[in-house]
């Protein structure tokens, strides 16, 4: 990949956009999720429809007290400013939902570089690592897979990127070497990319 040709650039939100602060297990322990499931979302949708409904209430609480308290990721903003500039599509596929989406890049002061077709939340398709939020985002910029590329620090974000066909970019903020044989490039923070770009 060479990525000063990708005029496509999807970006993960939590942890990737922003600083992480989703305390997963301040998450599980509120929702009293059993400690052998992974997948929040994925452990929801098996409940049965009160409890999954009530579980919700909790999650959306949660989520928007974590939104408003959001920080953009070091050298993020001069990044998307510059990929602004060269005229390249910017957009955001998030497994949160779309109230706590635009909440959360308000208080990072991100939000002004994303229209509001070209942010894919839980709403909009099945979660990541599906890639139909993918597809949707290639539909509408009409941009060719092998010149787009997603951002993100998390396994299903990379998956989303590899079953939709296009390319893959893991942010390994935290240091992390158990991703990387999902990326095509990896990058410990946003001004090794801006180098590079
Ligand atoms: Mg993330």
């Amino acid at each position: 990949m060479n990525v000063g040709s990708i005029t496509g650039w999807i970006f993960d939100m939590d942890g990737t956009l922003t600083v992480p602060i989703h305390d997963f297990v301040v998450i599980r322990r509120e929702l009293a999720m059993p400690a052998d499931r992974d997948d929040i979302l994925g452990w929801l949708d098996s409940l049965s429809e009160d409890e999954r409904q009530q579980k919700d209430e909790i999650l959306k609480r949660i989520e928007l007290d974590l939104a408003r308290q959001s920080k953009p990721q070091p050298f993020i903003h001069e990044l998307l400013e510059q990929l602004q500039n060269r005229g390249c599509h910017l957009g955001v596929i998030t497994r949160n939902n779309l109230l706590n989406t635009k909440v959360t890049l308000k208080a990072a002061g991100l939000d002004s570089f994303f229209d509001i077709e070209s942010i894919r939340t839980r709403e909009c398709a099945p979660a990541k690592p599906d890639p139909e939020a993918v597809f949707q985002l290639l539909n509408l910029w009409g941009t060719e897979a092998n010149q787009t590329v997603i951002c993100g620090d998390y396994k299903h974000d990379l998956n989303a990127g590899i079953n939709g066909g296009i390319h893959t970019i893991y942010f390994n903020s935290r240091n992390d070497e158990q991703w990387k044989v999902l990326a095509d490039l990896t990058i410990e923070s946003w001004d090794e990319l801006l180098r590079i770009l």
